[in-house]
């Protein structure tokens, strides 16, 4: 193999370009990324970058080593794949590769109406969190529509920032597909406790606004929530629309086995975008996209599945000046314990348990005490979720 592209020059194509040369690939890496910027890192945008306590550089994915041995397209779509020839046409030429690593995540989904309004935000790129920070002022009413990971953590920013939050929730509790209805519970009382408002059950009717900017939420009760600021954190849509006739399986996000190889053995998947194995599952966290990263290039270097994906399904959130931390794959009907701490307490630790077997752990302010658990706990690879 000679010409590896990676398309999608962040977390996950970043990662794979390390990983070929930590793998022992000396031909060409070629990374392509349509933003204009260096490879960064996307969990500060909601937390210390949005806050405006990390400076840029501190968001680097990539050092001088990196950057000398790869050849970096910033700027640059790519607009098709033809898998065959492992031709990618890109937004200013062309580009032959033997090998192809998909790596493009997603877009923030926006709501609808809110294209011409300004003071209405979605928060995925470096580029959103610099115009929402700016309109982070003192005094301001914040509306957060979601209440999963990314709208909480916006709205705890917001609240230190001195404005005054609520967070929409469509469901009864939020982030209950990811921890289920108790652990849930628990994140929803900490905006409460940290005076901000959480609405669940509230769906939004649309936006109200004047002379081209946002006034309000309008939910669908017929109330009006003012705000100056609204930001949608209501889920990403995975970066596949390029992929349209390359002949590859696409279905929330690119399909690919359970070596995250997709039907051509050339081509591999990687990130937020890739949906792997039977289910075609997909994850969107950090931790996740630099594993599948080493496993992608690993298969693609070897030209067959040498290695196949296992999560380790670990994920962190701050918020409030506190981090939780989740290991492993919870389902809805799992028993939580708490090992240390309880549900009213600042600090915990608690488990899920399933069929006489520890499937998870999560912790709250307790990152050495998650971690302690979490080697004693989850010893064998959890099951795919
Ligand atoms: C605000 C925020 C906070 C987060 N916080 C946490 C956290 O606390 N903990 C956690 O575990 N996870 C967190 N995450 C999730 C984590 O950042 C993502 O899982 C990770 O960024 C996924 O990396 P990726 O490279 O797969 O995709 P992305 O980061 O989405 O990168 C894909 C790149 O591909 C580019 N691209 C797309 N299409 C094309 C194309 N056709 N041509 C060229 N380039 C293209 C995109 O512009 C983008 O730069 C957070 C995410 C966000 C947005």
């Amino acid at each position: 193999m000679k010409t590896v592209a990676i398309v999608g020059a962040s977390l996950a194509g970043a990662r794979a370009a390390q990983e070929l040369r930590a793998q022992g690939f000396d031909g060409r890496v070629v990374l392509i990324g349509e933003e204009p910027h260096l490879p960064y890192d996307r969990p500060p945008l909601s937390k210390s970058f949005l806050a405006g306590t990390a400076s840029r550089e501190s968001l680097d994915l990539v050092d001088a080593d990196d950057l000398a041995s790869l050849e970096l397209r910033l700027g640059t779509r790519a607009e098709r794949l033809d898998p065959s020839t492992g031709r990618v046409v890109l937004s200013d030429g062309e580009l032959e590769a033997d090998g192809v690593v998909l790596a493009t995540g997603g877009r923030a989904r926006a709501l609808p109406g809110a294209e011409s309004v300004a003071g209405v935000h979605v928060l995925r790129t470096l580029d959103d969190a610099l115009a929402l920070r700016e309109e982070l002022v003192p005094g301001a009413r914040a509306v957060i529509v979601g209440g999963g990971f990314i709208g909480a953590e916006v709205a705890s920013t917001a609240n230190a920032l001195g404005l005054d939050v609520t967070v929409l929730e469509a469901l009864p509790t939020p982030m209950v597909r990811v921890l289920g209805p108790e652990l849930g519970g628990i994140c929803a009382r900490l905006h409460g406790r940290n005076g901000v408002t959480l609405r669940c059950g509230a769906g939004v009717a649309g936006l109200s606004a004047a002379a081209g900017r946002v006034t309000g939420v309008q939910l669908e009760t017929g109330e009006n929530l003012p705000a100056e600021v609204v930001v949608a954190g209501i889920g990403m849509v995975p970066a596949v629309e390029w992929l349209e006739g390359s002949g590859l399986a696409i279905g929330n996000g690119v399909r690919t086995d359970a070596g995250l190889v997709t039907s051509l053995p050339n081509v591999v998947a990687a990130g937020d975008v890739a949906a792997y194995g039977p289910a075609g599952t997909r994850h969107e966290h950090w931790t996740n996209a630099t594993e599948q990263a080493s496993v992608a290039v690993a298969n693609l270097l070897a030209g067959q599945v040498v290695r196949e994906y296992e999560p380790s399904g670990y994920v962190w959130s701050d918020q409030y000046a506190g981090t939780l931390q989740l290991a492993g794959h919870p389902a809805p009907g799992d028993e939580v314990r708490f090992a240390e701490g309880g549900p009213d307490d600042e600090s915990f630790l608690a488990t899920y348990h399933r069929d006489g077997a520890t499937v998870a752990v999560f912790g709250l302010n307790n990152p050495r005490g998650f971690g302690r658990l979490r080697r004693q706990a989850l010893r064998r690879p959890m099951p795919v979720g």
